[in-house]
């Protein structure tokens, strides 16, 4: 992936606000945050996102966000904190690097939300059996 800006970027070959690094992540700022320590956990390994990521290498990366997450929560003092993974335009995925966002909430901020829907008890039951029944590796 010679031309991946976030793989430049995990390498250390572009200038970041990094917080943390080590041999297999990089954590940075994000350049348009929600709030003031809005983190990025990029793995240095290209995948595009949690379809591809070699299951290792995801393992590692969560467990940064976490402690990202306690690093952040102690620096900022905010009220919540949110871990957020996009994969793929419709879910929000703006760069194809797999990435983690640790992002800092306050009450009240409005920052983002999520709408729900309501189901009836069968179509419970039909997505929850066709997850059931889905193989793994079959995407
Ligand atoms: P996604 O929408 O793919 O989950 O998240 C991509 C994130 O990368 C966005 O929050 C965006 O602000 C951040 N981002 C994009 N380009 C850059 C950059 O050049 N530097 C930094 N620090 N963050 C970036
Ligand atoms: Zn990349």
């Amino acid at each position: 992936m010679g031309d991946c800006f976030f793989c430049k970027m995990a390498k250390g070959e572009i200038p970041t606000n990094t917080v943390y690094e080590d041999g297999d992540v990089r954590v940075i700022l994000d350049i348009n945050p929600v709030n003031p320590g809005h983190c990025l956990v990029i793995p240095k390994t290209h995948a595009a996102n949690i379809y591809e990521i070699k299951p290792d290498v995801l393992s590692k990366a969560m467990a940064v966000a976490q402690e990202t997450a306690l690093k952040v929560k102690k620096a900022t003092g905010c009220d919540g904190i949110n871990i957020l993974q996009n994969n793929e335009e419709a879910a929000g995925q703006t760069v194809f690097h797999f990435h983690i966002h640790v992002m800092p909430r306050y009450k009240g901020d409005k920052a983002f939300n999520y709408k729900t829907i309501t189901m009836t008890d069968d179509e419970f039951k039909e997505i929850k059996n066709k997850i059931k029944m889905s193989g793994v590796y079959e995407i």
